[in-house]
């Protein structure tokens, strides 16, 4: 029993909150903080039930180390789940050290005006969450997040080495809008401009922006052109499964989405350094941001699936060789019938909860910094059918990934 705070009452916050109300004997009670206080108030009342946690709410500038401390000093969660934006990362674990809560999140840090991101800003506290013997989990989304997961049962259950790995993306559903993003649109459309990038033994290999594309078959949805993006789970896969020598990571998008997406650069709208306009400084992607379909609006019609997977190859125990894929498919439809979100917030917030309830049973609990992949992963899986994300196991068939 215990008292977390969940920072962000986006599609991703609202999803995580639901599924905390959804089992009061981990969480006994939840504070959503956020910055617009009005969202968490709407939250708090929809997913308060008789017998069901105590549910607050709180405003905060999650930017702000000294008022995120003051946050933490009012209401003494034993952990925050952050699902804010990569740039409130750092700050909020500069405040849970100062005030002594662990820590989660969904999405490496980026700094605001560098569309880059990667661990090793985070990984540097390791030391100061060792001797605070505070906890802080990494990525505990879908991916990443249960692809990190998925692969550490690849390694613990079934292979002696693992030597391909591809983490499969496929979201086969569809909003009815012209264009929108998922998640995000400012996060989504820096992740997605940037150059691709991969790991080949033991090297990255940089590829331009959506360079590589392949047809990907998914299951229940079929043959889905897939892109190489580089995904920040890669770094911490390829160096906890050092076995691993070729590691990749593909998301699908339809031909409009991407046509939107190229002239969205092409004019400039992506641009992520400010720009004058009357007077006013702006950014343009945050105007676009600002202009696009809010992706917590997309629910309500959108129709279809996600599948989202690894493919790994490699030797199994008896070192023989072996192929195996593992995925989920989630629902739209199902998703906001729950939640009232779609299924790209679903996938995301479903595990963030299961990575809070893991520490709060003690089944997580290790001083220090750490990625998913480097706990046991048998309770996690146990918790994903359970909690919505039921998963899937083929093994020694055509991955469609080794040319
Ligand atoms: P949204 O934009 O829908 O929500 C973000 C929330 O954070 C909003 O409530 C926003 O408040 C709040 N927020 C933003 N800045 C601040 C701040 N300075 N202080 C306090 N609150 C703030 O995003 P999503 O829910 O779609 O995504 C949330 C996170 O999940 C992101 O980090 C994203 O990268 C990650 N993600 C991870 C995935 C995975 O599989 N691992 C997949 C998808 C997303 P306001 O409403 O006032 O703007």
């Amino acid at each position: 029993m215990a008292k977390v705070i969940i920072i962000g009452a986006g599609g991703v916050g609202t999803v995580v909150a639901h599924k905390c109300a959804q089992n009061p004997d981990v969480f006994s009670e939840i504070v959503i903080a956020s910055r617009t206080k009005s969202k968490c108030d709407a939250l708090a009342k929809a997913i308060t039930r008789p017998g069901g946690p105590k549910v607050t709410t709180d405003s905060v500038d999650a930017d702000n180390v000294d008022e995120l401390v003051a946050l933490f000093r009012r209401h003494e969660p034993r952990l925050v789940i952050n699902v804010a934006l990569p740039y409130q990362d750092l700050p909020i674990m500069d405040a849970c050290l100062i005030a002594g809560v662990n820590y989660l999140d969904t999405a490496n840090y980026e700094p605001k005006d560098v569309a880059h991101f990667e661990y090793s800003w985070q990984w540097a506290y390791k030391k100061r969450f060792e001797e605070a013997g505070l906890t802080a989990i990494l990525g505990c989304g879908f991916d990443p997040g249960v692809s990190g997961v998925f692969t550490a049962y690849a390694a613990k259950h079934y292979f002696s080495d693992m030597v391909t790995l591809d983490i499969v993306d496929c979201n086969a559903g569809d909003h009815g809008k012209a264009f929108a993003t998922n998640f995000n649109p400012e996060i989504n459309i820096r992740e997605i401009t940037q150059n691709g990038r991969y790991y080949q033994d033991g090297e990255w290999v940089t590829t331009k922006p959506l360079e590589i594309h392949k047809t990907l078959h998914y299951p229940n949805i079929g043959g889905r052109d897939s892109y190489l993006l580089y995904h920040e789970e890669l770094e911490s896969i390829v160096k906890n499964f050092p076995s691993i020598k070729r590691a990749r990571f593909w998301m699908t998008f339809g031909q409009e989405y991407l046509t939107h997406l190229r002239v969205i650069q092409n004019i400039g709208m992506a641009r992520i350094d400010e720009v004058e306009y009357n007077g006013v400084k702006i950014v343009p992607l945050q105007f676009l941001k600002a202009v696009l379909p809010n992706p917590q609006d997309l629910g309500e019609n959108y129709h279809g699936e996600t599948s989202i997977g690894c493919r790994i190859s490699g030797l199994d125990k008896d070192h023989n060789p072996l192929t195996y894929y593992i995925y989920n498919n989630c629902s739209h439809e199902a998703a906001f019938r729950e939640t009232g979100m779609q299924a790209v917030s679903y996938t995301t917030g479903v595990p963030a909860m299961i990575g809070a309830m893991m520490f709060l049973t003690g089944k997580w609990e290790r001083p220090g910094v750490w990625n998913v992949e480097e706990f046991d992963p048998d309770p996690f899986m146990e918790q994903l059918p359970l909690q919505g994300l039921p998963w899937h196991e083929e093994f020694n068939i055509d991955l469609e990934v080794n040319d």
